[in-house]
């Protein structure tokens, strides 16, 4: 099982009847960016850019953060690297940043909210990420966003970066591919409108599982509701992939869902053309998929919808 699982790694990912589908990595570090490319990773689908914000007493300087990013690009040598802004708030504190204690603070200022309300933090971090995009195939996603204006906002103070930058005469790349996270139903249940400002869609689905049915992904009293294969979380990707392909955007995944080799056959069925995962959890489903028929799952996945 090892040995073939070696052999996997070198061969593309497509199914029985041909059709190709993206393995990626998720980060958290810009070292395991080299963990990603050991199981032949074809890009990084999400880079949690937390890390650099978390443990420590300040903000990181946007040339701390330039640096971080363009390392990551320089070890992935041109292959896609989506780098998400930052998702703090939710469970995850930051002791410099006035957060405050919220009483359901999964449902309260987090990630983009956060960084809408601070326009000084999340101008560094585009103008850090615009600036390292010079060395590779960059791609930034903007996460928990639940409509448009959301976007149109974000847009305006990514604009206002390159404004700064070129006024400046700093070097950066501008129309860097720009894209959403799909976790939270709304942006699900309207991702034909979304789709029509940004280059591309990622579903989170540990987020968009615990909206949808209304139970807290850390909360094990609760965790026989949070189920990936509720009818429900099916019929929203569904939508998301639907619209994705309608406007001709470019649709993953990059939660928990994406790794689980069990989960292939669904994710083949229902369109998500690339998945994101642990470094680790590539081969497996690299082997999953070489194992399934697309045409096959997309008929399972169409019965099961309806
Ligand atoms: C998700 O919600 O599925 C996701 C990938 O983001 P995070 O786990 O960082 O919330
Ligand atoms: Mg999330």
């Amino acid at each position: 099982f090892t040995a073939n699982l070696a052999a996997i790694r070198d061969m593309p990912s497509l199914t029985i009847d041909g059709k190709r589908f993206e393995l990626y990595g998720n980060i958290g570090k810009p070292e395991e960016a080299e963990m990603v490319l050991q199981q032949s990773g074809e890009g990084i689908g999400l880079f949690r850019t937390e890390f650099l914000f978390m443990d420590r007493g300040e903000m990181p300087s946007e040339e701390e953060q330039y640096e971080a990013y363009k390392e990551v690009l320089l070890k992935m040598q041109g292959k896609p690297v989506i780098i998400r802004t930052l998702d703090i708030g939710g469970d995850k504190e930051i002791p410099y940043l006035p957060l405050g204690k919220e009483f359901n603070p999964f449902l309260g200022w987090r990630a983009i909210r956060y960084c809408l309300a601070d326009p000084a933090l999340f101008k560094t971090q585009l103008r850090a990420l615009l600036r390292a995009a010079v060395h590779g195939d960059l791609r930034i996603m903007f996460p928990m966003i639940s409509g448009e204006k959301e976007i149109l906002d974000a847009k305006t103070l990514l604009a206002e970066a390159e404004q700064e930058l070129s006024a400046q005469g700093m070097a950066f790349k501008s129309s860097v591919p720009l894209g959403i996270m799909i976790e939270i139903p709304a942006a699900a249940l309207v991702s034909d409108k979304l789709a029509q400002h940004v280059d591309f869609f990622s579903i989170g689905t540990n987020d968009l599982i615990q909206y949808t049915v209304a139970a807290d992904r850390m909360n094990e009293k609760v965790s026989y509701l949070y189920d990936s294969q509720h009818l429900a979380v099916l019929r929203l990707i569904d939508i998301v992939c639907r619209n994705a392909k309608k406007y001709g955007k470019h649709v993953g995944m990059c939660g928990e869902m994406a790794g689980d080799p069990r989960m292939a056959k669904l994710l083949i069925g229902l369109g998500v053309e690339e998945w994101s995962m642990s470094a680790s959890q590539i081969p497996l489903v690299k082997q999953a998929i070489m194992s399934l028929s697309e045409s096959d799952c997309v008929n399972d996945v169409r019965e099961l919808l309806n």
